[in-house]
């Protein structure tokens, strides 16, 4: 697929393969772009930045609901597109695609509810006869970075709200999984003007950091890992970045909760997309008494996982994003294992699948839990109570979201209070999460947050309009 600069497909003559990590098969190819493209993406952004502005709220959130329209009537063919790209099973895709509509429809919504407030200057000193309101208004040129593991849906969550309020964008979709992003902006450059969505492949190493570094480019809205965003902050300068990073989220299982509910929570969040989530169940946290039940119980529902063919709708495990990433993971758990922890079920590698593997005897201590592992892991660490628990969850320089399964209310909230992370759920795992709500992390995880409304507040700036009433 050729990219999108200024209305027009451009190409280059080299090349990244796209793979499918299931069979190795080239899907596509993507242009590898250069500084000048990355310019001329710029140039073109800034451009068509009046062709927003000048727009009215009531045709961009019609443009935008036309667009979910669009989308609709293709989810198949893009979930499909995705389970290609990502290796992951075609009904995670589903949800996926079902997600990115309603991540769009907010924002058709969210287009129409832009507005500042009445500021009261005569209730500040010297401020009779002064009357004051502020409006929002876009920043200029986003920026939009994003990750593989879901592709299309985290690019939504920055491109949507970024054009809702008049922004342009430029987004660099992930090098390994490009495609389906790809295919959306299509979408959105046959509704909007030329130039609001422009679309710039190649490495980020080299383009992504000429984009980050531009001053003509007001923000960065960044998604992917610690390292990358990292780099980011510190090359950014004056425009304003959101970075959502890596997690490593702990699930706490106290003694009193309804165990069967975690098991389910522990299988819906550490093996969903074959652990590739940045929210995923990380580190599973047991009180010693239940621990030998609850471990007996996780090892039966987890015999139920079946990994196969990501096209196939009976398969619930699909491959990581390639053998590479696999390796990886095989390479993290032999680790542990060498220094004392035990594989109940799972450890094998097989090309770019990786089985759903549960992990017992493990330390806090060990790099398969003090880093984020990005493979269908579940490490169980034994503790003796609520506080050690705590103190477990928060040894991390991690702080995405949190689960927490008790039914003591008082133990519930001492962990929410105590917790360092964006979200903490009681009775539901971290991978939880409505695209309305504000997300984003604390610590390394992250600055600032996404959910539509949220996005809109960290793609806008205030200017306050003064009037002399005297
Ligand atoms: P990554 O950091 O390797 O890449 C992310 C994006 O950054 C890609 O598009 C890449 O090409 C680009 N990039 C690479 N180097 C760059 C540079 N120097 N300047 C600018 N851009 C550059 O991450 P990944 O491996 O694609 O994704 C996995 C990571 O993303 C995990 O750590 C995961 O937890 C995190 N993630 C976070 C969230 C969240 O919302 N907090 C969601 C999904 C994934």
């Amino acid at each position: 697929m050729d990219m999108l600069i200024g209305g027009k497909h451009i190409s280059s003559e080299d090349k990244i393969e796209v793979i499918n990590p299931y069979n190795d098969d080239v899907i596509d190819t993507i242009p590898i772009a250069h500084r000048q493209t990355a310019q001329l993406a710029i140039e073109e952004a800034n451009k068509a930045k009046t062709s927003l502005t000048e727009m009215s709220a009531f045709k961009i959130s019609n443009k935008l609901y036309n667009v979910v329209s669009k989308l609709k009537d293709k989810r198949e063919e893009f979930a499909e597109s995705l389970t290609l790209e990502v290796g992951k099973p075609i009904n995670e895709s589903l949800v996926e695609l079902d997600r990115s509509i309603e991540t769009l429809k907010l924002a058709a919504e969210e287009a129409k509810r832009i507005y500042g407030e009445s500021i009261p200057l005569d209730a500040g000193l010297n401020g009779k006869g002064f009357f004051a309101f502020t409006q929002k208004i876009p920043l200029g040129v986003v920026c939009a970075i994003t990750p593989f593991n879901y592709p299309l849906n985290l690019t939504i969550h920055k491109i949507a709200p970024a054009i809702a309020c008049k922004n342009t964008v430029i987004v660099k979709p992930p090098t390994e999984a490009p495609l389906t992003v790809m295919k959306f902006c299509e979408l959105l450059n046959e509704e909007f003007p030329d130039g609001v969505v422009n679309v710039i492949t190649g490495y980020g190493s080299e383009i992504g950091d000429y984009l980050v570094c531009s001053s003509d480019v007001d923000k960065i809205s960044f998604t992917g890992s610690v390292t990358t965003g990292l780099m980011i902050s510190q090359k950014a300068g004056m425009k304003k970045v959101t970075l959502e990073l890596g997690g490593n989220d702990p699930m706490i299982v106290l003694n009193d909760a309804d165990i069967d509910k975690a098991v389910k929570g522990v299988i819906n969040g550490a093996f969903l997309n074959a652990g590739q989530v940045c929210m995923g169940v990380k580190r599973i946290i047991v009180e010693e008494d239940i621990a030998d039940i609850f471990v007996e119980k996780l090892i039966n529902e987890t015999q139920k996982i079946i990994m196969g063919n990501p096209s196939d709708t009976k398969t619930t495990l699909g491959t990581l994003i390639s053998k590479k990433a696999a390796i990886q993971v095989e390479e993290t758990v032999n680790n542990a294992c060498k220094s004392g922890a035990k594989i109940l079920i799972g450890g094998e590698r097989d090309g770019a699948f990786y089985q759903a593997t549960v992990i017992d005897n493990v330390t806090p201590d060990m790099d398969l839990v003090k880093n984020e592992t990005f493979g269908p892991i579940a490490p169980i660490i034994h503790v003796h109570d609520v506080d050690e628990a705590i103190q477990v969850a928060n040894a991390t320089e991690y702080g995405l979201q949190a689960g927490v399964f008790t039914n003591d209310y008082a133990k519930a909230m001492k962990c929410a209070n105590q917790i360092e992370a964006g979200t903490v759920f009681i009775n539901k795992q971290s991978t939880f999460r409505t695209d309305n709500m504000p997300f984003g992390g604390f610590k390394n995880s992250g600055v600032g947050k996404e959910g539509i409304k949220y996005a809109v507040d960290e793609m806008t700036k205030t200017k306050l309009i003064g009037l002399n009433l005297r």
